[in-house]
C-alpha cells in the first residue's frame, strides 16, 4: 500500500457495522466512516462531543446492521456567565465586532472564556489571533459579535467556518438592550442549527423549531 493510502485509510478508517454486535466504540478522537444497513455513515469522536450522521443512502439494502442519528455533548453545559462576559465585552466594543472562543478543558473539566487578540476591527469585520489554548483545552464555542449589526451568519462568517469542528456563535444588536444571537454546529463541512437552553448546548431539529 502506498504511503498515502496508508495515510488516508489510517486517518479515516472505514468500519462495517455488524448486524447483531454493531461496531466498536471509538476510543480515539478522529473521523471514522461506516457501512450500515441503510447507507454510508461518519462518525466524529471529539473530547467534547461525539456526532453519528449518515451520509448517503444505499440503493440497495446492505447486509450490515442498522445506526442511528447520535448527537452527545460530553462537555456538560456551558457556564452561562461566560457568554454574558462575552456580551460585556461585546456592547463595550460596539460597534466594533470582537471574538473570542470558549474554551473546555477535558482533563480539569473546567470552562474559560478566551479572548482572542485582534490585529484589526471595524463595524464590517474583524481580524484576530487565535486564542492560545493549555493542554487539554478544546475550542468548544467560536464566538464572535456584529456590533450594532444584527447576529446573522455572513458570507466571511461561512468561510471562517468551513471545515471547523465547533459550535459557531454570533451576537449582535448591541445598540438596542436585547442582543441577538444566530448559532450553529459545525462538524467538517455538516452545519447543524443549535442553541444554548440554560447552558446546554442542543441541535435544533425540526420538531423544535
Ligand atoms: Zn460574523
Amino acid at each position: 500500500m502506498s504511503s498515502v493510502d496508508k495515510a488516508i485509510l489510517g486517518t479515516f478508517p472505514l468500519v462495517a457495522v455488524g448486524p447483531t454486535e454493531g461496531y466498536p466504540p471509538a476510543v480515539e478522537s478522529g473521523i471514522r466512516y461506516l457501512a450500515a444497513a441503510e447507507g454510508l455513515w461518519r462518525e466524529i469522536n471529539l473530547p467534547w462531543i461525539r456526532i453519528l450522521h449518515p451520509l448517503g443512502p444505499s440503493t440497495l439494502p446492505l447486509p450490515y446492521g442498522h445506526l442511528k442519528y447520535e448527537v452527545d455533548v460530553k462537555c456538560g453545559p456551558v457556564p452561562v456567565e461566560l457568554i454574558r462576559e462575552f456580551n460585556a465585552v461585546a456592547r463595550a466594543c460596539a460597534p466594533q465586532e470582537n471574538a473570542a472562543a470558549i474554551v473546555w478543558n477535558a482533563v480539569e473539566d473546567y470552562w474559560r472564556l478566551a479572548q482572542r487578540p485582534v490585529i484589526s476591527a471595524s463595524a464590517d469585520h474583524i481580524e484576530f489571533r487565535e486564542a492560545t489554548l493549555l493542554p487539554g483545552e478544546h475550542i468548544v464555542i467560536d464566538v464572535h459579535s456584529h456590533g450594532h449589526h444584527p447576529a446573522f451568519f455572513s458570507r466571511d462568517d461561512d468561510r471562517d467556518d468551513a471545515g471547523t469542528m465547533r459550535f459557531s456563535l454570533v451576537v449582535g444588536s448591541f445598540n438596542k438592550e436585547q442582543p441577538t444571537s444566530a448559532m450553529r454546529l459545525c462538524m467538517a463541512g455538516l452545519v447543524l442549527p443549535a442553541r444554548v437552553r440554560d447552558g446546554e448546548l442542543q441541535i435544533v431539529t425540526k420538531e423544535d423549531a
